[in-house]
C-alpha cells in the first residue's frame, strides 16, 4: 500500500511535501517524494489528499480506569482533598463500570490520534477481559500503604493477572496476525510495574517491583514529587498528606528527613540507574537539580500539563530538567484530573504553558520521546522504514508551519493505521454510509 498525503511528517528529518509511505503487512518500507515512491513501488495508492501524514501518538501516561470520573471532581483545595474525594467516587464503581470506563477511554484516546498507551490499572485482574483497540503497556499500579507487610503478596498478585493477560494479547487481532506469519507480536509481554509513590507504596514493595524489573527485563514506572503535600510530608513532617496518612496507620518513619526526590535517588540498590519512567516531578528544590546534575539518573520524565493545571502545582521546570539530559514526555493522567484523552489537547495546553517551545519539539514528546521512554525507540514514534505501521493524518492546508498546524488540530482523527491496519473514525464512517 502507498499512502499519499500533502506533507508527511516523518519526525526522522525535514516534513516531505507531496510525500508517501509504503506499507507492507504491519511495517513501513519505505518513504519519501510521492513522484520517486511510485515509480519504484507497486501496490495500491491511497491518497490522503490535503493532510498531513505523521506517526501515530504516544501517551505516556494514563489512567483509563478513571475516565467515568470526568467532570465528577471539581478542583480541591489541596492534593489530599482531592485524594479522599477520588476514594468516595471509587466506592461507588463496580468492576463493570472499570471496565466501561477504560473501553470508553481507549475509544477515545484512539478517536484522537494516540494509537500507543502507557496505562496504569489498579485493577490487573480485568485486563484479560479488554480487547486493547491499540498499543498498550499495562502497568499494574500497586499499594500496599493499608498493608504494608502483603507488598510481595500484592505485587506476585498483579503479574499473575498481567502475565496471563499478556498471553491472552496474543490471540488478540492486533498481534494474531502478526504471529501467524511468524512476525515477533506487537511485544511478548507488554506489561510493566507501577508502584503508586513513595507516599502509598512501601521500600518493600518498590524493591520487589525492580527485582521483577531486573529478571523479568520490564519497565517500571511511578509517581514522584507531584505535590506541595508530598514535598511537605517528607520534608518537613508535616501537612494535610502527612496528617492524613499518619491517620490510616502509614508508618511515617521515612518523612521529616529529604525531600521526595532525594529519598526516591538515594534509595538502596541504584534506583537511579535504572530507566524509570517517572510522572510529574513538579516539586524539586535546588538540592534537588543538584542531586539530579550529580547522580547518573537514566529517568524518563512525564509532563500533564492540564492535569499540573487542574492541581495547581509548582512550575514544571521544563527548561532544566531538559538541560539535564532527560527524556520528556507527554500524558494525559486520569480523567479525574483532566477533561480529555487527546494528546493534542495535551500538547496545546503544553504550548500556552511553554510558548517559546517549538512545535516540532512538542510533537515529540509524544511520537519519539514517548516511545523512547517505552524502549520502543527503534519500531516507533517515527516514520522510517523498518518501524511499525502506525501512522494518523490530520487535515493541512499547507499554509503555515505544519507543526503548528497539527497541534492545533481539534477534531477526531480522520484516518489512522494502527499495526498495518486501516481505520477511519466511527462518525466518518457513518456519515459516508448515511
Ligand atoms: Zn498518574
Amino acid at each position: 500500500m502507498i499512502v499519499r498525503a500533502r506533507t508527511v511528517v516523518t519526525m526522522d528529518g525535514p516534513p516531505i511535501g507531496n510525500g508517501a509511505v509504503v506499507v507492507s503487512a504491519d511495517r513501513i518500507v519505505d518513504v519519501g517524494e510521492f513522484d520517486q515512491i511510485e515509480k519504484e513501488n507497486a501496490g495500491e495508492i491511497v491518497d490522503l489528499g490535503e493532510q498531513a501524514l505523521l506517526p501515530g501518538l504516544i501517551n505516556a501516561h494514563c489512567h483509563l480506569d478513571y475516565t467515568c470520573l470526568r467532570g465528577k471532581i471539581p478542583p480541591q483545595k489541596s492534593f489530599t482533598d482531592w485524594i479522599r474525594a477520588i476514594n468516595a467516587e471509587k466506592l461507588k464503581l463496580s468492576p463493570k463500570d472499570y471496565l466501561a470506563s477504560i473501553n470508553n477511554g481507549f475509544t477515545e484516546a484512539r478517536r484522537f490520534g494516540t494509537t500507543t498507551i502507557a496505562n496504569l490499572t489498579a485493577f490487573p485482574e480485568l485486563i484479560a477481559q479488554i480487547n486493547a483497540p491499540i498499543r498498550t503497556w499495562w502497568f499494574g499500579e500497586l499499594i500496599d500503604v493499608r498493608a504494608p507487610e502483603r507488598a510481595n503478596e500484592i505485587v506476585d498478585l498483579a503479574i499473575e493477572s498481567l502475565k496471563s493477560s499478556s498471553e491472552c494479547a496474543y490471540t488478540s487481532p492486533l498481534s494474531k496476525r502478526s504471529r501467524n506469519r511468524g512476525i515477533a507480536a506487537v511485544q511478548t509481554q507488554p506489561w510493566g510495574l507501577a508502584p503508586h509513590a513513595l507516599f502509598t507504596a512501601s521500600k518493600d514493595l518498590y524493591r520487589r517491583c525492580e527485582e521483577i524489573a531486573l529478571s523479568e527485563n520490564i519497565l517500571l514506572t511511578t509517581h514522584l514529587a507531584e505535590s506541595r503535600e508530598e514535598m511537605e510530608m517528607f520534608r518537613d513532617a508535616a501537612g494535610s498528606l502527612y496528617e492524613f496518612l499518619k491517620g490510616i496507620g502509614r508508618p511515617m518513619d521515612d518523612c521529616g528527613k529529604s525531600t521526595p526526590l532525594q529519598l526516591f535517588v538515594g534509595a538502596p540498590g541504584g534506583r537511579a540507574q535504572r530507566e524509570w519512567i517517572v510522572a510529574h516531578l513538579n516539586e524539586l528544590r535546588e538540592g534537588d537539580f543538584e542531586l539530579l546534575e550529580k547522580s547518573i539518573c537514566n529517568f524518563h520524565v512525564v509532563h500533564s500539563p492540564r492535569s499540573h493545571d487542574y492541581f495547581g502545582h509548582s512550575r514544571f521546570e521544563f527548561e532544566r530538567l531538559r538541560s539535564l539530559g532527560f527524556n520528556i514526555c507527554l500524558g494525559t493522567d486520569s480523567l479525574a484530573s483532566n477533561e480529555s484523552l487527546s494528546l493534542f489537547d495535551e500538547m496545546r495546553a503544553f504550548q500556552k504553558e511553554f510558548p517559546s517551545v517549538s512545535p516540532e519539539e512538542i510533537l515529540q514528546m509524544v511520537t519519539v520521546n514517548a516511545a523512547m521512554a517505552l524502549r520502543q525507540g527503534k519500531v516507533l514514534g517515527r516514520i522510517r522504514s523498518g518501524f511499525r505501521a502506525d501512522l494518523i493524518a490530520v487535515s493541512s492546508k499547507g499554509t503555515g508551519d505544519v507543526f503548528e498546524e497539527i497541534i492545533a488540530s481539534e477534531r477526531p482523527v480522520d484516518w489512522m493505521l494502527l499495526d498495518g491496519k486501516e481505520k477511519r473514525n466511527a462518525t466518518d464512517t457513518a456519515k459516508l454510509s448515511g
